[in-house]
């Protein structure tokens, strides 16, 4: 059993205020895998002092110093992979291969990216008229979700870091663990004592204590658009920043050029990622109506031999659902796209057969869907795809921004004007051509109702920044 019940608060692990603990399942086996604090307010509230505390020393830290931090955790993060990629697909049921290759590399690149940042870093610009000097903002509030554990914490702490600014983490209560490692490795890495201050528990109780401290200048949160907006009206109170990275329902469109086979990989493997646990996935497949047969033809054989099943196997590809209710959600899902009158054409509802214990999912497809049917407007955070056709281009980028959504986009075919000018045509924060490889540096974030404000890179680090500008600075 994994029993972490102490906060990480000015360099020490300490006892909560409270007594009340969270248990912690591993939703492939649906056990108890251990338990966390269920933190308090006034926990929330020594963390928020340590943080305050140690603000006026950090943010005045030389780059260097910062850089040398930086370098300190990425080594020691190195030294904890195997606990990484252990912890990560046991909480968060993540396919092993996928816990080392996605979720242990994500939150390191985001360490390693922001000490590249800081080296060329601009915080004070001569403009002419004016300079601007570029200082930390203060106390920032850290509010992760559980599906990309490291990833969605390691984004924030790194530029908060780089930035100089000092923090509270609360980590999705569903996947603490991960955190908690992140805690030991700051540790070791030499981290100020109040820079970095971990407080487990719920959202209702901790998250609404740091989005509603009164010396919290900004909120990080990732998570969903119901949270997010609660975290906007306590953040209205004693005007604080907010930044917010919310859901999505991203479009892949798919060319009339595109090797169809290649296209429909493309396109299963989009939902099946983490599940469909991930706030960027293709759900709204959008296809030529010409080759519609074919690709669905296609879809049908690549769902059939899709690994799907015990995270702790090699060869797994896709694992459970996090938890019963998110299983529940997309079984509800499911039954709304059939009750709309969707074509389902693999999967279903239910389990998949062999896996009657953890919270797995089928790999469900339907086709037939109308963008306006539910299940292509709502995130569903499922392994649910969503098959729409288009008559012409103009119609696919149509429907492909009809959407209250604009976290990411993807664009596959072969004619290089018209993969342009779809990915220019997106309304989206991230487009991606043909399965191009990731960028660090590439801001994340979303338009409308993804989102408020960029991650990611030096994007990220200007979350974490005030930029002011002074007139008449002599020349000293
Ligand atoms: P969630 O319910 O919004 O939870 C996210 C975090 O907020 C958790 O740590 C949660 O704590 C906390 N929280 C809950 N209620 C709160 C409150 N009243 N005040 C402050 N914090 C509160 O989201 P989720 O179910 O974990 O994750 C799924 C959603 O997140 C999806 O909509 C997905 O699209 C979105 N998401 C977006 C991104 C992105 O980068 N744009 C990335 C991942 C996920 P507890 O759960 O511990 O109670
Ligand atoms: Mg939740």
């Amino acid at each position: 059993m994994r029993n972490y019940t102490k906060h990480y608060i000015n360099g020490e692990w300490v006892e909560s205020t409270g007594t009340d603990t969270i248990d912690v399942i591993n939703p492939a086996t649906e056990e108890i895998i251990g338990q966390i604090s269920s933190g308090t307010e006034e926990d929330v509230h020594r963390a928020v002092m340590a943080a305050k505390e140690a603000f006026p020393y950090f943010s005045q830290t030389s780059r260097e110093e910062r850089i040398a931090l930086l370098n300190n955790i990425v080594k020691e993060y190195e030294n904890r992979k195997d606990d990484f990629v252990q912890i990560i697909t046991e909480e968060l049921g993540s396919p092993i291969s996928k816990s080392e290759s996605v979720q242990y590399e994500m939150g390191l690149q985001h360490f390693k990216q922001a000490a590249k940042e800081l080296e060329t870093f601009t915080f004070l610009e001569d403009r002419g008229g004016h300079v601007v000097q570029k200082d930390a903002i203060g106390v920032a509030g850290l509010i992760t979700p559980w599906n990309f554990p490291t990833n969605q914490a390691a984004t924030k702490l790194a530029s908060a870091f780089a930035a100089g600014a000092t923090v509270v983490l609360k980590p999705a209560s569903k996947t603490p663990y991960a955190a908690i490692i992140m805690a030991e490795i700051f540790e070791k890495a030499g981290m100020p004592k109040g820079v970095f201050n971990l407080v487990n528990g719920s959202g209702s109780r901790v998250g609404n204590a740091i989005s509603s401290h009164s010396d919290v200048a900004f909120v990080s949160f990732t998570g969903s658009g119901a949270v997010g907006e609660k975290i906007m009206k306590n953040a209205a109170e004693g005007i604080k920043k907010v930044s917010l990275e919310l859901g999505g329902k991203s479009p892949l469109v798919i060319l009339p050029d595109a090797n169809i086979y290649k296209a429909a990989q493309t396109a299963v493997e989009g939902v099946a990622n983490n599940a469909g646990q991930v706030c960027t996935a293709a759900t709204r497949t959008i296809i030529p109506h010409s080759i519609k047969n074919e690709f669905v033809e296609a879809v049908k054989e690549i769902v059939a031999n899709y690994p799907v099943g015990d995270p702790v196997k090699e060869s797994t590809q896709m694992g459970p659902q996090v938890s019963k209710d998110q299983w529940e959600t997309v079984q509800s899902y499911i039954q709304k796209g059939i009750d709309e009158g969707a074509t389902l054409i693999a999967g279903g509802l239910g389990k998949p057969e062999g896996l009657e214990t953890g919270y797995f999912s089928q790999l469900t497809v339907f086709s037939n869907v109308k963008n306006d049917m539910v299940i292509a407007q709502e995130e569903i955070f499922g392994p649910v795809m969503s098959i729409i056709t288009y008559d012409d281009l103009d119609e696919a980028i149509e429907i492909a921004n009809d959407t209250v959504y604009g976290l990411a986009g993807y664009v596959y075919g072969e004619e290089p004007k018209l993969l342009a000018h779809v990915a220019k045509s997106l309304k989206a924060g991230r487009i991606t051509i043909n399965n191009e490889d990731g960028d660090f540096q590439a801001p994340f974030g979303g338009f409308k109702q993804s989102g408020i404000g960029r991650e990611w890179g030096d994007y990220g680090i200007e979350e974490f920044l005030e930029p002011k500008s002074i007139l008449g600075l002599p020349n000293v």
